[in-house]
């Protein structure tokens, strides 16, 4: 039995993120995601909250023939801390995959197998450029999963990413 474990702040979950989680899905038996930052929302680079990502990735990861545990993790003030958190609130796991070379180092340090996992296709595959899109009004609809579109449809995600960035323009 080989647990893996992957993090990401997930704002959306995109197709970069779905590539790598086929990839993941078929070197372990089951398989956490941790949706980081998971107390951020309504906030420009954070619009959606724990709960919209966690509905987001279980809806993606539904074609998937896996047992996987969907977990939100709130950001800590202290980096040294912060393994312990992370594994005070999931299923033991034996490796990680991150791309983020802090959490890789803190990973590490803390004796924890860690595979990277880049992200394909970055250019039009990024949380950044997606939210973008939105905000401009453009088509950001084939970046995400299909089921993805329908959570954002369903709670009016665009315009509320709309709205918040005229409040932070005021
Ligand atoms: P992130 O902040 O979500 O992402 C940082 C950047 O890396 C984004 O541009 C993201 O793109 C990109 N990225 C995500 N997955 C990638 C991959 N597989 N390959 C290449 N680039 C990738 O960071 P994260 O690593 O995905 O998530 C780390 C989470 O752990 C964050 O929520 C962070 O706050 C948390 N953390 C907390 C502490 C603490 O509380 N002290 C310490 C360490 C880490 P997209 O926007 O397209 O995803």
């Amino acid at each position: 039995m080989r647990r893996g474990l992957y993090l990401g702040r997930f704002q959306p979950y995109h197709l970069g993120h779905h590539q790598v989680l086929k990839k993941i899905v078929r070197e372990v038996d089951e398989i956490i995601i941790c949706i980081g930052s998971a107390q951020k929302s309504h906030e420009i680079e954070n619009p959606f909250t724990a709960g919209e990502r966690v509905l987001m990735v279980s809806r993606a990861l539904e074609e998937c023939d896996i047992k996987c545990y969907v977990i939100p993790i709130e950001d800590i003030q202290r980096n040294s801390l912060w393994v312990s958190h992370l594994k005070s609130m999931v299923p033991p796991f034996e490796i990680a995959y991150t791309n983020n070379p802090l959490v890789i180092e803190l990973l590490r340090e803390a004796g924890i197998e860690v595979k990277q996992s880049p992200l394909f296709k970055r250019n039009s595959y990024s949380g950044t450029e997606i939210r973008r899109m939105m905000l401009k009004g453009e088509k950001w609809e084939q970046f995400v999963p299909e089921k993805v579109v329908e959570i954002i449809r369903g709670i009016d995600g665009v315009n509320r990413l709309k709205t918040i960035s005229q409040s932070d323009q005021e």
